[in-house]
């Protein structure tokens, strides 16, 4: 049997089976924790009641895991299930980072340019 994972649909609450929110940090029925530190944006991963998370998460196939719970998490913060796939990163290209940093840059240009336009007349008079 798959872990449940109760990060992107969370049609019930995992202990009392209640519908609930999809940000909810807690459970409103039996507070039972849905979220990790009580952010919103941390989803917290829990195993079945007779499966651990470590057995399906490419963390523990990799070794690269050093939580201590491992390899007998319940829950975990960091779980990445093997069976799903993996979202790639978008690659920017030379360009693209030249263009986004002078554009976050623009300012420093213009101040630039205005002091060197400045000394450029004082030295002209
Ligand atoms: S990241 Fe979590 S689920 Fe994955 S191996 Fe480490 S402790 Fe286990
Ligand atoms: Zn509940």
């Amino acid at each position: 049997m798959e872990p449940a994972i109760l990060d992107v649909v969370m049609p019930e609450c995992p202990r009392c089976h209640q519908s609930v929110s999809t940000q909810a940090v807690t459970c409103p029925y039996c507070r039972t924790p849905l979220k990790a530190y009580g952010h919103p944006g941390i989803p917290l991963h829990r195993a079945d009641k007779n499966e651990y998370l470590c057995a399906t998460c490419v963390y523990d196939d990799d070794n690269t895991c050093t939580f201590p719970q491992r390899p007998y998490a319940k829950e975990c913060t960091l779980y990445c299930d093997r069976n799903r796939p993996v979202e790639t990163k978008p690659t920017y290209t030379r360009s693209f980072l030249l263009k986004s940093w002078l554009r976050r840059n623009s300012g420093w240009f213009l101040l630039a340019a205005l002091i060197l336009l400045s000394l450029l007349w004082a030295i002209s008079q």
